[in-house]
């Protein structure tokens, strides 16, 4: 082998460029590309740095170079593919290595001097522990936690992550993140349905059975719908949670065991769930199902990302699984990505019902050591490993070693888009990125697609598969509009709903059917507003007015999170008259209760789902039809499947349509055909009502005509005259400063030197909709980009004169970054 005089490492920091170290005669034999090392930086700061480069190029300058200090892993911790990819992000999403590096890995692989570490309360020290491991977690056992900085000094080490890391590999200590979190301990004991009641006949006549004896009635049907019991689906639970939050006693949960109703077991937490014991089946395609597959299968064939349209419910996720089936066979790997982590639970099932324990989730809400788990199983072939990884955006950054399919699935939703920190990436397009690099195929679908994906399919990068009749073609839902303004002149309303909308619910329920109602305002009014002089509270951090609560008793801030109490008169000229404007979730359900007092009425909103399984649980008692009518804002437009709603009502269109965005229209279609999908599923033809004062809306009449390239072809004429994406890319410019003054003179000499460059296709500095964030003033430039070979260049050229204004005198507090294809 040949000997490195240097290595290239990145740092999980967003420096631009790599650093080089000298690589000690000792690491000689083993260092290699992709493993981590640890290396000072600044003066007493440690990292674990990952090598992208060994050399004897000597660099040029004249300091002096350090050591690189250990070598962490014997084989490298990336994918080889993955540096691809993250030096194409780093061209093309404007970010560094080190952001990226930073967002791909778990932070147990990146430990830093700054890090805590704790002493893992489950873990039993073992008699034969190297004298250094246990002295550093006799110390940390009885400190609590201690970062790293204090641990090198307690081990009298230039650095400690060595040893840290093999307590990690152990299981033995805790890291940051996971501190907070109640770990399990490994073995707990948890509770099942008993095998006797495999039927949902069998648990109604135990549940029958439990007449006389109430609180064992009471345990089991808590049991049922906490752990939301399907008939196919292993329901699990931890006996302490179930007694924790029944507050039933021990007692009662040994009657049902004795009766054989529920089950216990001790079971392994903590680990990856790689078992499965249902019944595994896939589902035979339909005609229509076929030829979609096969012209996946064609277009694949030819290395081009296929858009897959096919309208609500056509069966889309039956054709995923059978292409999932074929790279099975071949021993691939599949990445399924999905916008929201909310989403990965009703597709996990399905997935498994399917493929059994080989498909798996991975999101960042995963403790540490999970994520680390999944991350080294999905570089290492193992015998145990998740072949379908299920994941929100960052599950794109995992280290595939053998991809052969992604699935976008509702490709058009924005959450794909990382806004904050950088990298500002879309996890869409990405994948696109990674599908190429691995010769994987890549799938798009949507009811709904984006412009932007749409446009590729004219201009032929894309190949276009649609699926344009439901499964078993169950008719799409009717659309009426119902007009806000009439009704309200002719007195007509009944509080927030058009007579159209009020009785169409009044009918459903009295048919045992279910209703979704969409606004996309939380809370219970928008905004508070003085009935005497106008006065309007404001967040005193933001420029934002504050949201009223009405279950909290409180207004707050959207942006900030300030809350503060109602206030009871006014500041300005103390009358008395605070009136709310607008309405949000909250007050729709309000308004529902007093409408229909016998309808069970629920919201599904951030605010009530912020509990650990409240959206889950919200989800569970709308398919088992505990609710009625379920208010909700976006959250309930996302690829959720309700087989008994017969009607979804749109409470404001008017809002999403004045929305001032150039997307505006499109996001509006989407939302609204996303939403309306929820109608009418398996057994009817689902009513959708529209409300809005304006009726005659060509968005409006585009959706309820089904017709979207229609509203394409005209929004597309727009954009090219316009200069929007997708025919020119887009760059936006974010500043921001503490001071106002110190921010407008930042943004007014970058907005020149960039109008140098690009002239007219220039816009601003402007701020924002809210141009003041938790004291943060801001303002944007946005830069229409040509979509040529010179792009690349143009955004160096971008950053160069960003660097250049920061370095100017006055601007060093000033914050910029650059966004790219900003959503
Ligand atoms: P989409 O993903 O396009 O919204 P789904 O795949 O969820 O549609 O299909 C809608 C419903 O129809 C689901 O309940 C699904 O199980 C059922 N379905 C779709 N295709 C088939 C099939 N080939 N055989 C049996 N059921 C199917
Ligand atoms: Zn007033
Ligand atoms: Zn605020």
């Amino acid at each position: 082998m040949s000997e490195h005089l240097y290595a290239d490492v990145i740092l999980p920091l967003p420096l631009g460029d790599l650093f080089t170290y000298r690589i000690p005669p000792a690491f000689q034999s083993t260092i290699k590309v992709g493993v981590r090392v640890v290396v000072q930086f600044g003066a007493r700061k440690f990292y674990s740095a990952l090598v992208y480069k060994l050399h004897n190029n000597m660099p040029g300058g004249s300091f002096d170079l350090k050591d690189i200090d250990a070598i962490l892993d014997q084989q490298p911790v990336i994918a080889p593919a993955q540096i691809i990819l993250w030096e194409w992000m780093v061209g093309y999403y404007c970010c560094t290595l080190g952001e990226v590096y930073k967002a791909a890995l778990p932070s147990a692989l990146k430990l830093e001097s700054q890090t805590k570490v704790s002493f893992n309360p489950n873990f039993e020290i073992p008699e034969d522990l190297p004298g250094e491991e246990e002295a550093l977690l006799l110390m940390l056992r009885g400190h609590g936690q201690a970062n790293i900085q204090s641990i090198n000094k307690f081990l009298g080490k230039k650095s400690a992550l060595p040893v840290i890391k093999l307590l990690l590999e152990k299981n033995a200590v805790l890291i940051e993140e996971k501190i907070e979190e109640n770990y399990a301990a490994k073995l707990q004991p948890f509770l099942f349905l008993h095998p006797k009641l495999g039927t949902e006949q069998a648990i109604g006549e135990a549940l029958a059975s439990l007449q006389k004896a109430k609180k064992q009635a009471q345990l089991l049907e808590f049991f049922l719908s906490e752990t939301l019991y399907h008939p196919e689906q292993k329901a699990q639970i931890a006996k302490k949670e179930l007694l924790e939050k029944s507050g039933i006693s021990e007692g009662v949960l040994r009657a049902l065991l004795d009766k054989e109703y529920l089950h216990l077991q001790e079971i392994e937490v903590g680990r990856l769930d790689l078992s499965y014991e249902g019944e595994q089946r896939i589902f035979d395609l339909s005609e229509a199902q076929n030829q979609a597959l096969a012209a996946i299968g064609e277009a694949t064939a030819q290395a081009k990302p296929v858009l897959f349209h096919g309208v609500t419910s056509s069966g889309k996720t039956e054709v995923y699984i059978k292409l999932i089936e074929e790279q099975l066979k071949q021993g691939k790997q599949v990445l399924y990505l999905v916008p929201e982590i909310g989403l990965t639970t009703q597709l996990i099932n399905r997935l498994k019902r399917a493929f059994g324990a080989q498909a798996g989730i991975y999101h960042s809400r995963f403790n540490d050591s999970e994520r680390v788990e999944i991350w080294m199983n999905t570089l290492h072939e193992r015998e145990q490993s998740f072949r379908i990884i299920v994941g929100a955006r960052s599950a794109a950054l995992l280290p595939f070693r053998n991809l052969g399919l992604i699935i976008v699935d509702e490709e058009h939703e924005n959450s794909y888009k990382q806004f904050d920190p950088s990298p500002r990436y879309n996890a869409r397009d990405v994948a696109v990125v990674l599908a190429q690099i691995h010769r994987a195929a890549v799938v798009l679908g949507s009811a709904t697609p984006s412009f932007e994906s749409y446009f590729n399919v004219k201009t032929g990068k894309y190949a276009l598969v649609e699926l344009t009749q439901r499964y078993q073609n169950i008719s799409l839902p009717e659309i009426r509009i119902a007009d806000v303004r009439q009704a309200t002149k002719r007195k007509q309303m009944k509080s927030l709903l058009t007579p159209d909308l009020f009785e169409s619910i009044e009918k459903a329920l009295q048919n045992d059917e279910q209703v979704i109602l969409f606004q996309n305002r939380r809370g219970f009014a928008p905004y508070l507003q003085c009935g005497t002089c106008g006065w309007i509270p404001k967040c005193t951090n933001c420029d934002v007015s504050l949201t009223y609560h009405k279950n909290m008793g409180a207004v707050t801030c959207h942006y900030c999170g300030h809350t503060q109490t109602m206030p009871a008169n006014c500041p300005e000229c103390h009358s008395t008259e605070i009136k709310t404007r607008g309405f949000g979730t909250e007050k729709i359900e309000e308004e529902l209760s007093i409408l229909y007092p016998d309808a069970r009425i629920a919201r599904m909103d951030m605010d009530s789902t912020r509990g650990k399984k409240a959206y889950e649980r919200l989800i569970y008692q709308f398919e088992s039809k505990q609710i009625d009518i379920l208010v909700g804002t976006q959250m309930v437009t996302k690829g959720l499947d309700f087989d008994h709603v017969s009607v979804v009502g749109i409470l404001n269109a008017d809002q999403l349509l004045n929305y001032p965005d150039f997307r505006a229209f499109e996001r509006s279609y989407q939302l609204i055909a996303q939403v309306s999908g929820r109608a009418g599923r398996k057994n009817k033809q689902g009513l959708v009502i529209i409300q809005t004062s304006q009726p005659e809306h060509p968005v409006l009449l585009d959706v309820v005509a089904n017709d979207f390239t229609r509203l394409f072809n005209i929004q597309m004429n727009e954009r090219k005259m316009f200069k929007y994406p997708p025919y020119f890319r887009l760059a936006k410019v974010v500043l921001k400063h503490k001071s106002r003054e110190r921010l407008n003179m930042g943004a007014n000499q970058l907005a020149i030197r960039l109008r140098k460059l690009f002239g007219f296709k220039v816009l601003g500095p402007e701020y924002p909709l809210v141009s003041r964030i938790q004291n943060w003033y801001q303002k944007e430039i946005w830069i229409k980009l040509e979509r040529d070979q010179k792009l690349g260049h143009s955004k160096q050229q971008i950053m160069d004169e960003i660097k250049a204004v920061r370095a100017l005198p006055n601007n060093s507090s000033l914050l910029v970054y650059a966004d790219i294809d900003p959503m």
